[in-house]
């Protein structure tokens, strides 16, 4: 089914959800891209599942524009203001952690790390004698995971056509929600993975008290860079409609100062800290005491027939 129809080159519509393929969508808020163009685009939510997203949006031959300044920080080892020194030290604390759950979640050391970025997750888990591969489409990121980090690294997953079944463990950091072709991406993972291997994927959250706090200066809304907004809820039914299931569900902690920083940011024109620490940990307290979960999470699935 085609979900997306073509309107120029570079724009494309949303007509199928593609969550539960819905026609059906809902204004939900207009955000501006206070990252880099300044442009507004529309986030529109599915009548059916509630599923939320960037309608219409860039196509996949405009997107890259949106992503090219130096302040990218996911993809520069580079800066030193404030707001990249704490990223960097939250990140670190932040591949440690990530490697505690893959190493105890993965029943082998095979694994893959789909937009891997300079790879500094994948060196940690070399170091530790992993067999890892990346997957960086940005190629300046690429190139310093090559040669910095010495991380085989490859543009498009059609490089691991020959590796189908082999991985214990794939892994997306914060990147499912960058993915054009969705339900595509799943379908190949699916192919890639071992019989037992897991799909760690970790989202921001926008039920998340700082989402529903900010709005729509939530950071993280990131548009139109995110293309796709999940809750637990639209991760479960897209888990379902993946033949895949979620096992276990972990928060990102640090997640909910790091956006709150930035959504201060945005909202006002400049930082707050002691605002953003206060709203990071007051939204970490309301996610253990209501529904609406944290800031982030990651979710580890498995394939429904093993
Ligand atoms: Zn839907």
């Amino acid at each position: 089914m085609f979900h997306v129809k073509q309107v120029t080159k570079m724009v494309e519509i949303i007509i199928h959800c593609p969550v539960c393929d819905g026609t059906v969508f809902s204004p939900l808020l207009k955000v501006k891209d206070y990252f880099l163009s300044q442009e507004e685009f529309s986030i529109l939510s599915c009548g059916s599942c509630g599923f939320r997203f960037v309608n219409p949006r860039p196509d996949k031959s405009d997107i890259g524009r949106y992503y090219q300044s130096d302040d990218y920080i996911s993809h520069d080892a580079g800066k030193k203001d404030f707001l990249s020194i704490i990223y960097k030290f939250a990140r670190r604390i932040s591949i440690r952690r990530k490697y505690g759950i893959v190493s105890r979640c993965s029943g082998g050391r095979k694994i893959l790390d789909i937009g891997c970025g300079t790879a500094e997750f994948l060196a940690y888990c070399q170091k530790q004698g992993w067999d890892v591969t990346g997957i960086e489409p940005n190629e300046k990121a690429r190139l310093f995971a090559q040669t910095r980090n010495l991380i085989t690294t490859y543009e498009q997953l059609d490089a691991l056509a020959d590796l189908q079944g082999t991985f214990h463990c794939i892994t997306m950091w914060h990147v499912l929600e960058h993915i054009h072709d969705l339900n595509g991406l799943i379908i190949r993972v699916r192919k890639l993975l071992a019989p037992a291997g897991m799909f760690i994927i970790a989202v921001p959250n926008c039920n998340s008290w700082d989402a529903q706090h900010y709005n729509q200066h939530w950071a993280a809304y990131d548009v139109p860079r995110h293309l796709y907004h999940f809750t637990k809820d639209t991760i479960l039914k897209l888990a379902t409609r993946s033949k895949m299931q979620v096992v276990k569900i972990y928060p990102q902690k640090l997640d909910a100062y790091y956006v709150s920083m930035l959504s201060e940011k945005y909202k006002s024109g400049k930082p707050h800290y002691f605002k953003s620490v206060v709203a990071g940990f007051w939204s970490n307290l309301q996610a253990t005491r209501k529904e609406t979960g944290h800031s982030s999470m990651i979710f580890i699935l498995t394939l429904k027939n093993t």
